[in-house]
This record gives C-alpha cells, structure tokens and sequence, in this order.
C-alpha cells in the first residue's frame, strides 16, 4: 500500500483500521501479552546529541557505571530473578567530552562499545542475557558487540530529517538523522543480530512522516528478517526540558498510530507500547494492534521517564486476566531469533 492509502485509512476509514488491526493480532498472538523481566543499567548519561525532549543525558563523568558497580548491579538483577540486562547510554560520548575520553583511557578501553561488550561479558558470566542500547554504531561496534548480547536496539523514532532543523527536537545531535539510525538498523539486519527499533509518537512529526518511518523499518525488517519488535512510544514531555510544554500526542493518535504499525509491520514482528506510559490503556492499545509490553523491572527505574514506574507484575497479569488477556513472561530475545546467537547465549538459554 502506497503512504496516500494508509493516510486515507487515519482520515477515512478509522474504524476498518483498527478491525484490521485488531484482527492481525489475535490471528498470530491469540490473546497473549508478552514482556521481559530486565534490569536496566544506564552506563553513562553523557551523550553526543542533545535532543530537546531528553531529561537523562547530562555532561557529568561521574555518572559512568564502573567495573566494581556493574558487579553489583549484577548481583542485584540476579536477585531479582532479572533475565535481561538492559545496557543504555548517551551516544559515543566520548566524542564529545575529554572526561569520557579519560574514563574509558583509564580502565583500559579504546571507546565505549568496547567497555559495554566488557559489561556484556560480565553479564553472560552471571548467565544474565544481554540487551545493549548504545544509540548510532557502525559495523564493525555491532560486530563487536554481537557475540554478547541476546538482542540489540536502536530506536528510529523518525524518518524526518525535518525535526533535525533549527528549534526543532532534534537540531545540533547529529546521531538523530534518520539515515544514520537506519544505516545502523541494516548493518544489525547483515550481522544478523535480533533487533528491536521503534518511534516516538507526537515529537511534531506529521501523519505523513510518520507513516513513512514505520514502512523503513518495515522495508529492512523484510530485506533482513532480524527485527523482532517495534516500539510505539507516546511523547512523554518531561519537565526540565526545553520540550516541557509541547503536548503528548492525543490518546487517539497514539492508538491509530499503534494500529498502523499492526498494519505496516510483518504479522511475525511484535508491536510493543511502554506499559508505564499507557497504564490507563494498555487493554485499548492491545484491542489497536499491540501485543508486547517490552522490558519492565521489579527493582530498576525507567531512567528515561523517571516519574512513571513500571506496573507491578502481579497486579497486571490480574487486571490482563480479567480482560481476557494473559501475561506471559519471554526473553529479550525471540524464539525465531535464537538461532542467531553465539553458542555461549543458546547454552544460557537452554539452561533456563
Ligand atoms: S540521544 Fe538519547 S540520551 Fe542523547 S540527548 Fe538524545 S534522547 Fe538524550
């Protein structure tokens, strides 16, 4: 379907959207709902970019994660009976800042991919499956960072090259051009690596631009085959940002917005919403298309939206059972996708 047929789809036929949608869904997913326990480290919130809807990124060296912390965090997620290690940062910080330099020169690592395989490499030790977030990376960072980690992810959170512009959200971060995010997409497609990408609803992108950004990642998840899940994330507008007073997307928007990504994305492909940022409409999001709730925590905050904790487990499997819906528990990486891990991984994995 050409962009014009899916725009008439949000003006015209809403209500054969969302039917559509919600038909792919329970074709392949049934009533199931999937998320992944995890523990979430953020190893530094130094960042090349400066995105100005971000409340995590700032130029303190202080907050890099160190070897000793990371054993602990290590050991708390193991406590936790955390299966997933989720690994994110700011991106290539040390291009931008001396002290990040110095930190990784220090503890003997030439950049920041480097030190997370390390971390990864920890984690594995601990039988902790890796999932690593670490923004824009070449081929041979991705390479690097393959053989430790379960699955990977980067969100596109827009095609627009338009929200690059002066006082738009993503003016001066030069890892935020769409071309670059999805040259790293398709080298993660070539080295097969499982991957999760997404975008962000509500930022000033138009339906149009919108559209567009999910049939790029429809294009590469065919061309590759190793996109496991899609995002659809609502604009949460934080309060010490310059983005303070731009408007979350209408709930109407965001869930017409889920059902296209139902509809744009292969049926294999999982569409995930941030069950923090929707709590008062996971059932509706999951009736639009969604079936996945991504990574929640029992002990780790979300660091990017630091004001919405993540549901509790217990009470969401009650409140999913009464809608009919059941939670079920899976790994950050998709059975179809196992076999592309490094044997150290599928050994985890057939332990569990
Ligand atoms: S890339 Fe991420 S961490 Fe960096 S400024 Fe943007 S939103 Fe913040």
């Amino acid at each position: 379907m050409s962009i014009e047929e899916y725009l008439n789809f949000i003006e015209n036929e809403q209500c054969d959207l969302l039917v559509k949608a919600n038909e792919i869904r329970s074709k392949n997913y049934s009533n199931q709902v999937t998320f992944s326990r995890n523990y979430f480290v953020p190893v530094t919130r130094q960042c090349r970019n400066n995105c100005r809807y971000c409340s995590f990124s700032n130029s303190d060296v202080s907050s890099w994660v160190n070897l000793s912390q990371f054993q602990l965090h290590l050991e708390t997620a193991k406590k936790n009976n955390c299966l997933e290690l989720l690994l994110t940062m700011g991106e290539k910080p040390e291009e931008r800042y001396e002290s990040a330099r110095n930190f990784l020169e220090s503890n003997n690592f030439s950049s920041s991919a480097e030190y997370v395989a390390r971390l990864c490499e920890l984690a594995i030790e601990r039988k902790l499956l890796p999932h690593s977030n670490l923004g824009v990376l070449n081929y041979e960072e991705l390479s690097l960072l393959k053989p430790v980690n379960a699955s990977m992810g980067l969100m596109l959170e827009s095609s627009s090259t338009r929200l690059l512009q002066k006082d738009m959200p993503h003016f001066n971060s030069v890892g935020k051009d769409p071309e670059k995010r999805l040259k790293t997409i398709e080298n993660a497609g070539k080295l097969k690596i499982p991957f999760t990408t997404g975008i962000l609803v509500g930022i000033g992108e138009t339906w149009e631009e919108r559209v567009q950004s999910l049939l790029d990642i429809a294009y590469l998840s065919k061309k590759y085959d190793h996109i496991q899940e899609v995002i659809v994330q609502n604009f949460n507008p934080q309060s010490n940002t310059l983005m303070k007073n731009h408007p979350p997307p209408t709930e109407e928007d965001f869930l017409l917005t889920v059902a296209l990504a139902r509809l744009i994305l292969p049926s294999h492909v999982s569409i995930q919403v941030p069950p923090n940022l929707n709590k008062q409409r996971i059932v509706k999001a999951l009736t639009y298309g969604a079936n996945d709730l991504g990574g929640m925590s029992p002990v780790t905050s979300d660091y990017i939206n630091p004001d919405e904790p993540w549901p509790n487990e217990y009470e969401l499997n009650q409140y999913l059972k009464q809608e009919n819906f059941t939670l079920i528990q899976r790994l950050p990486v998709y059975a179809r996708y196992i076999k592309y891990l490094s044997s150290e991984l599928k050994n985890i994995i057939n332990q569990l």
